[in-house]
């Protein structure tokens, strides 16, 4: 599956969207990305899992754990291509925590797997559940990498496709300057 082919899916689905959009932070920008949109498509869902696992394949892995929610549905497709199982970390009064039940054992080979890496500090807090708890991450994927490679983490990552969407204040908006109407994300235009 080639970027090209990451990103059709995701503009097909409505997830990711482009023209002139208000964030809820209150800036504004040209493109939006929703991903549970294009996994809402089992199918399609299944299809990102398997190029995903392709990628990481190659670092034997036994056990993919992700964090709730975004996680889970990739974390899910990801395994079923692999051929392991799939587990999940949620928050517990505000710390991430293997879901009740979950374990991992001494020297497990986990890969972290989250939809959208932005700035890493998700994924970073799961490779950290996955190292107290014993096991060895031996990597990390992602379906869209949007750190514009400043993530920093210390073990391999991989995504499917990189995308960066630049933001601007309302007063330095390029497409407020050039007149475009701006709406909210799923909205009517
Ligand atoms: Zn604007």
């Amino acid at each position: 599956m080639s970027e090209d082919d990451v990103l059709a899916l995701f503009r097909r689905s409505g997830a990711l969207l482009e023209g002139h959009f208000r964030l809820s932070s209150g800036l504004h920008s040209a493109g939006y990305l929703q991903c549970a949109l294009v996994l809402q498509h089992p199918r399609d869902a299944e299809s990102l899992g398997a190029a995903l696992g392709a990628a990481v394949r190659q670092h034997d892995v036994q056990a993919v754990l992700s964090p709730a929610l975004g996680g889970i549905v990739i974390g899910q497709e990801v395994a079923r291509a692999l051929g392991v199982r799939a587990i999940f970390a949620e928050r517990q009064d505000g710390t991430l925590t293997l879901r009740r039940g979950f374990s991992l054992s001494a020297g497990e080979k986990v890969l972290v797997v989250e939809d959208v890496l932005t700035t890493g500090g998700s994924t970073r807090e799961t490779i950290e559940v996955a190292q107290a708890a014993g096991a060895h991450v031996v990597a990390a994927g992602a379906i869209v990498d949007r750190s514009g490679g400043t993530h920093g983490l210390d073990v391999p990552f991989h995504a499917l496709v990189s995308l960066t969407l630049r933001t601007y204040p309302p007063e330095s908006c390029p497409l407020c300057a050039n007149g475009v109407p701006v709406v909210k994300p799923g909205s009517r235009t």
